[in-house]
């Protein structure tokens, strides 16, 4: 199974692909931990990618699909994978259509004030990367509860100390969300012209969605 994961960044798509991926027995490859990781060792590629990443915009082009590819060549991505956070623009989609050919699309689909307010609560494990989030968001249908670990400020899995990413203010995750009207929903467009997209309403919390994704998955991929 090959599937992309598109939508706003703060959709949750990162929690969903984290979740599903094992036990559909495929990879998640997100471009941004991939780029987190290298700013955080302090790598040629992180030093060059920071800059953009505060800035809310998109890493270039050559350098993403560069780093892409060195990934999906790897031998755990030829079972199947969950891409999260790549493509995010036509450049980088016809890239990608030249490595693979992609099964499915899941479009995750949710207003951008919420996920403003979702986003400025995030908070993540400095050890291994598990996600939490401290809001508790009630609208209408819409339910999103919090995640919170057991105790407060440490990681359940590993006991690492939970820490605000640097790009989760307020300044950023709205440059965030201009860069994806700008430069990705064009490209759900043309992935939703070859009928290659499902749409699913971000109703609820990650115990909620994964079921309801997971069934998205096995209904549109034989
Ligand atoms: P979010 O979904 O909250 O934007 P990500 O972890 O997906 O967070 O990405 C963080 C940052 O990493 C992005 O804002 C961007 O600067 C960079 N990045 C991630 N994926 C890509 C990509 N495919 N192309 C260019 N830049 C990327
Ligand atoms: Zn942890």
């Amino acid at each position: 199974m090959k599937i992309i994961f598109f939508g706003r960044p703060g959709s949750g798509k990162g929690t969903y692909a984290s979740r599903i991926a094992p036990h559909l027995g495929i990879v998640h490859i997100a471009t941004g931990d991939m780029f987190r990781a290298e700013v955080a060792t302090g790598t040629p590629l992180g030093k060059l990618a920071e800059g953009y990443m505060k800035a809310g915009n998109l890493v270039p082009d050559d350098v993403t699909i560069n780093m892409f590819k060195e990934r999906i060549a790897k031998d755990d991505a030829k079972k199947g994978f969950i891409l999260d956070g790549f493509p995010r623009d036509l450049e980088q989609s016809h890239a990608l259509e030249k490595i693979t050919k992609i099964d499915l699309v899941v479009n995750f689909v949710i207003d951008e004030d919420i996920i403003i307010e979702k986003a400025l609560a995030r908070r993540i494990c400095e050890k291994c990367g598990n996600i939490y989030n401290i809001a508790d968001i009630k609208r209408g249908n819409i339910r999103l509860p919090p995640l919170l670990p057991k105790k407060e400020g440490i990681c359940d899995k590993c006991g690492g100390n939970l820490y605000q990413r640097k790009d989760d203010n307020y300044e950023t995750i709205k440059d965030r969300q201009d860069t994806y009207v700008r430069q990705s929903a064009p490209l759900l467009e043309y992935y939703r012209q070859k009928g290659m997209v499902k749409d699913v309403s971000v109703i609820g919390g990650p115990e909620q969605m994964v079921p309801i994704i997971i069934d998205v998955i096995k209904k549109s991929i034989k």
